[in-house]
């Protein structure tokens, strides 16, 4: 959830985080929804997000940013049903490389990143704070640009280990520490982490000098624009 006092945008619905979310929000209260690639760990729950808002009769579809039909993917796990229904509930958008919407007093920027589908990374900034995500991606170029000076990095770091087969189309801890001095990010805040990877050997491996010390992001992490953090308190 990435929040303004004029907008709840949801990014990635993944597995749990609709529960998550309305620990925050109500949905009825959702001002959009990013999704970064359509593989199922970032986006399954629109699916029950789907039912949820169909009852809710919102005034007008809530915008859904995602790759290039990423609408195909969702309305697949409900065949049959009339080719507008999504659409009463959805307006779906497509991203491209240098995609910008503002909403809410938040300025989205989506970058194509590397990942063996089409991937986004994002950029999102209010007035002169700036929270940067990596989407699922291996390093490339665009990663430090979205990060640039951001307060907030939220990477992924799901590859274990340099030259590893999820080195392909991941990143690891240090690939993480090294974007985030390239581009002077101020708070990396790891993600994505492999099960065999444990958080703490995750954070000793992307230990930076000269900056706030990398997190490891947990179900319920509140984020303050200025780098903070704290647990959610619920
Ligand atoms: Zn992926």
């Amino acid at each position: 959830l990435l929040q303004s006092p004029g907008a709840n945008i949801w990014i990635d619905p993944g597995p749990g985080t609709l529960a998550n979310l309305q620990r925050h929000i109500t949905l009825e209260s959702l001002t959009a929804i990013w999704i970064s690639h359509v593989h199922a760990d970032h986006f399954s729950d629109i699916l029950i997000a789907w039912y949820a808002l169909a009852e809710a009769r919102r005034a007008a579809p809530i915008p859904v940013f995602g790759p290039l039909g990423w609408e195909r993917r969702v309305k697949s796990f409900f065949d049959p049903r009339p080719d507008d229904f999504l659409e009463d509930v959805f307006s779906v958008e497509h991203l491209e490389d240098g995609h910008n919407v503002a909403l809410g007093g938040i300025s989205l920027t989506s970058r194509q990143v590397e990942h063996d589908v089409p991937t986004f990374g994002l950029r999102a900034s209010a007035g002169t704070e700036v929270v940067a995500y990596s989407g699922d991606s291996r390093r490339c170029p665009a990663q430090a640009e979205l990060a640039r000076n951001a307060d907030v990095f939220l990477c992924e770091a799901y590859a274990t280990a340099p030259g590893s087969a999820a080195h392909e189309w991941h990143m690891t801890p240090e690939d993480a520490s090294a974007i985030a001095d390239q581009a002077m990010v101020r708070r990396l805040v790891l993600t994505h982490l492999s099960p065999t990877m444990s958080p703490q050997a995750a954070l000793a491996r992307a230990g930076r000098a000269g900056a706030l010390p990398p997190i490891v992001a947990t179900d319920g992490l509140v984020i303050l624009s200025d780098g903070t953090y704290d647990e959610d308190i619920r």
